[in-house]
C-alpha cells in the first residue's frame, strides 16, 4: 500500500483547495528541547505546509523554559485570530506536565487531537479532530477499499498517540477489536487471529511471518533506526509474502500523518469541528 502516492494526491486536493485563499491558513508548531527526530519530523511538516500553501511558523524552546512560558505562548496564539491550528511536537523533556501543556491547546486549534476534551469526544462518537497517525491508517485503509466491518483488528501498541485513539475509531467502523501491549501474554497466539493487524510498538522487525495469518492486511506505523537505515515494527521482507497488503516503511503510514495533518489544519481553517 503506498502511502506516499496517496499523501501526494491528498496534498494536491488540498493545494487546489487554498489556491485562491485571500488568508491562507497557519499552524504553530512548539517544539521543546532539542530531539533529533523532533528536527526531523518538523522539518517535514514544513515542507508540506510551504508545497499546499499553509503558513508554518515554528516557536523553539530551549528545554529549562518554564512550564508557563510555553503554556503563556500558548495562550497568545489560541487568541491569535490568525492561527487555525497548533500542535505541540512531542515527545516533550519529561520533567514538564505534558498533559497540562497539551490541554493549553484551545479544542478548536488542536490539530494533533490531544486535549482531554478532543480525546473524550471522539470516544463518545463526536464530530471533533482526530490524531493524524490514526486518521492516515484509517484513510489508507479506505483508498484500498479494505472492510473493516465485523473484521478481526489487532492493534500492538496502545499509545494515546496512535493505539488508544485507533482503537476507537476501528471500534466505530464495526471491526472487532483487541489491543495488545507490552504486558501482552502470547501475543502471536493474537496476531495470528488479526485479518487487518496494526503494529505500533517501535520494536525493529517484531512482527514476523509466523505472527500472520495468510493474506491479512499488515500496516506498520513504526518507525525505527537499525544501523543507519529506516525500517518499521513489520520485517516486511517476508510478511509482504504472507500478507494480502502491507504498508512499507517508509512510504507507507509515515507520509499519511503528514497528509492528515494538513486536513486537520484545513478543517480547523474552515472552522469545521463543533468544538470551543
Ligand atoms: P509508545 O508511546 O512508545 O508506545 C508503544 C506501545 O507499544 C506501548 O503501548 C507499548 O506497551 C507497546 N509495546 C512496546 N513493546 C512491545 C512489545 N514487545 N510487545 C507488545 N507491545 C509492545 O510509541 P508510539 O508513539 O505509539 O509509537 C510507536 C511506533 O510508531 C514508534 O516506532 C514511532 O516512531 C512510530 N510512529 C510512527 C508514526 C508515523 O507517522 N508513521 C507516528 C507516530 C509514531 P506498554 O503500553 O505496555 O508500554
Amino acid at each position: 500500500m503506498d502511502g506516499e502516492a496517496l499523501s501526494l494526491k491528498i496534498q494536491e486536493e488540498i493545494k487546489q483547495k487554498l489556491k485562491n485563499c485571500m488568508i491562507r491558513p497557519s499552524v504553530a508548531v512548539i517544539q521543546v528541547g532539542s530531539d533529533p527526530a523532533s528536527d526531523s519530523y518538523i522539518k517535514r511538516k514544513e515542507k508540506a505546509c510551504s508545497a499546499v500553501g499553509v503558513y508554518f511558523r515554528h516557536f523553539k524552546f530551549e528545554d529549562d523554559t518554564p512550564e508557563l512560558t510555553i503554556i503563556n505562548k500558548i495562550k497568545e496564539l489560541n487568541n491569535d485570530e490568525y492561527v487555525n491550528g497548533i500542535l505541540v511536537q512531542l515527545p516533550i523533556p519529561e520533567r514538564y506536565n505534558e498533559k497540562r501543556i497539551l490541554n493549553s491547546i484551545s479544542n478548536s486549534k488542536d490539530v494533533d487531537g490531544l486535549t482531554d476534551i478532543n480525546t473524550g469526544r471522539m470516544i463518545n462518537g463526536r464530530k471533533t479532530l482526530v490524531p493524524c497517525t490514526p486518521l492516515g491508517v484509517m484513510r489508507i485503509l479506505k483508498e484500498y477499499e479494505i472492510p473493516l466491518e465485523g473484521k478481526r483488528v489487532v492493534i500492538v501498541g496502545r499509545s494515546k498517540l496512535v493505539g488508544k485513539p485507533l482503537f476507537q475509531l476501528m471500534l466505530a467502523a464495526d471491526a472487532t477489536v483487541t489491543v495488545c501491549h507490552s504486558h501482552t501474554v502470547d501475543l502471536p497466539s493474537i496476531t495470528k487471529e488479526a485479518d487487518i493487524l496494526i503494529c505500533a510498538a517501535g520494536v525493529p522487525k517484531m512482527i514476523t511471518e509466523d505472527m500472520v495469518k495468510k493474506d491479512a492486511v499488515v500496516i506498520d506505523v513504526g518507525i525505527n533506526r537499525v544501523d543507519g537505515k529506516l525500517c518499521g515494527d513489520v520485517d516486511f521482507d517476508k510478511v509482504s509474502k504472507k500478507a494480502s497488503y502491507i504498508t512499507p516503511v517508509p512510504k507507507g503510514v509515515g507520509p499519511m500523518t503528514v497528509a492528515m495533518l494538513l486536513e486537520n489544519i484545513v478543517t480547523c481553517y474552515e472552522n469545521k469541528p463543533v468544538t470551543k
